[in-house]
């Protein structure tokens, strides 16, 4: 080892240990209770051991090169979690967060990767968050190192859009006080994702939730920072489990394992710690904060690595869900799945844009191309009410020729009903039905709604997404271009005739 070369570490958390870490005292409210350990209740402890899943895979001899790197401080981390120099260091991200998500089948949008998009460049960038900055240099030391679990949230209750935020402060997040340990804040946020089952929630606010902030005015709710999930005076109310309500595996094969609970975050006098803040009172910084980050580039590549396994999961549902109902050679059925292979296609192909063609981050680091970005951002949001399209109309009421749940199954009076009139073309009755209860819970259970609405709204409401587009390309000139463009030809000529030599 030379002077220069710093001594490797590995203290990444392997699932028992990950599992072992979220019994922190932390004050979960389920079903009028109070949850005492997560990792044991009902309503969430499938989920997270398919999340421990992702932990042991990080020390899998077989998978460790390609899913873990050594970054610049000498620590052994997932490969997303580290910032990228290179658009090589972005197609091995990639690579990396392709095993992680292929191992929960796409269906758990927020693994630990999700957050890495924004915590990864503190470890470039924590110097825009001076005179907080080496808390941020600290927080990426922590969470790379471990490879910690993040929630976040960013989003205001959904009170009153028309008003601004400093006039909802009873119920908007803002600073009760702050003294020499730390800052004191109350109000509410907006869901938090999967946060029973991480180590800490980041708080802070989108690109819509920053455009209603005004300076002189909203200084105590200009805030960013850390919370514990077991700081004093936070609370996660979680909404109803899928999970809870899973008969068995056979009847909710995805509900009964990968419910990222959603719950919503209330702060009341909450303790954060001065080493846990990022952003005190500074409205122009918090405004800044998300578009300087590289956070929204980057979520995009995860997000899109994710949804195209999601896609390859659905394509080969509609495959296997036409051939047994004897469909599958029909001519218009095959258009509509072909439709659906050309939409993965066009989203793998847009991440390979994403790592290919980077531009400069922070720092040394280089993030995807904002407007690749932006635009990936709008075709995923539309995509998947397209698939349930498909999926409506290809194996129409296929999916509801079922029974009422697994003990049907095991009722010998329905076991000739069931092999007999349940069959399909190329399978058994036991087998057709337990195909199409995947297709249920993949696209009309409870579980499969939520994750309808997840695929809408997590990255933003509808127009916010296209008014980014628009103003990221004003800001880029694109706008510009496209005016000059179109200048350039109007320019060639005249109600004379042509101006331009060529055609005279
Ligand atoms: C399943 C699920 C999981 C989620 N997980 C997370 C999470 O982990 N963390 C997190 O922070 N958020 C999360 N969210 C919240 C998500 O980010 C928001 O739902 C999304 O940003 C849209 O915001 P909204 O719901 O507040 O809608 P709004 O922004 O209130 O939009 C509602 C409608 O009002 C319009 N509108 C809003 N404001 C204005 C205005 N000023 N002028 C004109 N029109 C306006 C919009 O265009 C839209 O049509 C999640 C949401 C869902 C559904």
């Amino acid at each position: 080892m030379t002077s220069t070369q710093i001594a490797e570490t590995n203290n990444l958390m392997t699932g028992a240990t990950y599992l072992d870490s979220l019994n922190d005292g932390r004050e979960i409210w389920f079903d009028g209770e109070r949850v005492k350990n997560v990792t044991e209740h009902p309503a969430f402890r499938n989920a997270a051991r398919s999340m421990a899943r992702l932990y042991d895979a990080l020390h899998d001899p077989a998978l460790k090169d390609d899913l873990t790197t050594v970054d610049k401080f000498g620590q052994r981390t997932h490969r997303f979690f580290a910032p990228a120099y290179s658009a090589d260091d972005l197609a091995k991200s990639r690579k990396a967060i392709d095993i992680w998500q292929r191992i929960n089948y796409g269906w758990m949008g927020r693994s630990p990767d999700y957050k890495a998009a924004f915590m990864a460049q503190l470890a470039e960038g924590h110097s825009f968050y001076d005179p907080y900055g080496d808390n941020a240099l600290q927080w990426y030391k922590k969470y790379a190192s471990q490879g910690l679990h993040l929630n976040h949230v960013l989003i205001d209750p959904p009170l009153n859009r028309a008003k601004g935020r400093a006039e909802v402060k009873n119920v908007y997040l803002s600073l009760d006080k702050s003294d020499d340990k730390g800052i004191y804040v109350s109000g509410a946020k907006m869901v938090a994702t999967g946060s029973a089952l991480t180590h800490a929630t980041f708080v802070g606010v989108n690109s819509g939730t920053a455009a209603r902030m005004e300076v002189g005015r909203d200084e105590d709710m200009a805030l960013i920072f850390m919370a514990d999930m077991n700081s004093p005076g936070l609370k996660l109310i979680s909404r109803p489990s899928y999970e809870l309500k899973a008969n068995s595996p056979f009847d909710s094969p995805l509900a009964s394992r990968f419910d990222e609970n959603d719950a919503v975050v209330v702060f009341e006098n909450c303790f954060v710690p001065w080493e846990n803040v990022l952003i005190f009172r500074d409205v122009e910084k918090t405004k800044q904060f998300y578009a300087h980050s590289g956070f929204f580039q980057r979520f995009n590549l995860q997000a899109a690595t994710r949804l195209a396994i999601k896609l390859e999961f659905c394509i080969g549902l509609l495959i296997k869900g036409t051939e047994a109902s004897g469909t599958s050679q029909f001519r218009g059925v095959q258009a509509a799945i072909g439709e659906l292979v050309a939409m993965r296609e066009t989203i793998l192909a847009m991440t390979t844009a994403l790592v290919s063609d980077p531009e400069p981050g922070i720092g040394n680091s280089v993030v995807p191309r904002l407007q690749t970005a932006a635009a990936l951002r709008i075709y995923m949001t539309n995509a998947w009410t397209q698939v349930r399209n498909t999926f409506e109309t290809v194996l129409a009421g296929a999916p509801s020729f079922t029974i009422s749940s697994v003990r049907d199954m095991h009722a010998p009076e329905l076991t000739h009903i069931i092999d007999t009139y349940y069959q399909g073309s190329n399978l058994d009755g036991r087998s057709r039905v337990k195909l199409f209860n995947l297709v249920w819970d993949s696209l009309y259970s409870e579980f499969a709604g939520r994750h309808g609405l997840y695929e809408r709204n997590y990255a933003g409401n509808k127009e916010q997404q296209r008014l980014d587009m628009l103003r990221w390309s004003t800001v880029r000139g694109d706008i510009d271009n496209s005016r000059a463009l179109v200048d350039r030809c109007l320019a060639d000529y005249d109600a004379d005739g042509w101006v331009n030599s060529v055609w005279k």
